[in-house]
């Protein structure tokens, strides 16, 4: 599968990595839209999008939401937007489910 998240969970697209176990990863986005923005992806290509959250890879999302605290602390935020873009029309723009987690002072626009 000719994947973006797939090859940056595999170490073959360098990326600058905030957080690593066996299940997930997290790292910088390259083009950030806050002034502290990182994704956080299942290493596993468990799903393309939360449309295909089930019951047999919602343990690993319920795991990176177990974990975004910490990569929030390693990040050196403790105030933050989680933002998941589902499907085309949302922005999602890589089929690998990911979640950004943004923060900054530039968060006052809301959207919700
Ligand atoms: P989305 O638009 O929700 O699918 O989010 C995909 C995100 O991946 C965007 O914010 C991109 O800036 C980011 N992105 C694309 N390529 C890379 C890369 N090589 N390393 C880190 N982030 C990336
Ligand atoms: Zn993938």
């Amino acid at each position: 599968m000719d994947c973006l998240f797939c090859k940056i969970a595999a170490g073959e697209i360098p990326s600058k990595k905030v957080y690593e176990d066996d299940k997930i990863i997290a790292f910088y986005d390259i083009a950030p839209q806050a002034q502290v923005h990182g994704l956080v992806i299942p290493k596993d290509h468990i799903a393309d999008s939360a449309n295909d959250i089930n019951g047999d890879n919602s343990s690993v999302i319920a795991y990176i939401f177990e974990k975004i605290p910490e990569i929030a602390r390693l990040m050196g935020v403790a105030s933050y937007r989680i933002i998941n873009n589902c499907g085309d029309k949302a922005g999602q723009t890589v089929k690998h489910i990911h979640f950004h987690i943004l923060s900054g002072d530039n968060l006052s626009e809301k959207l919700v």
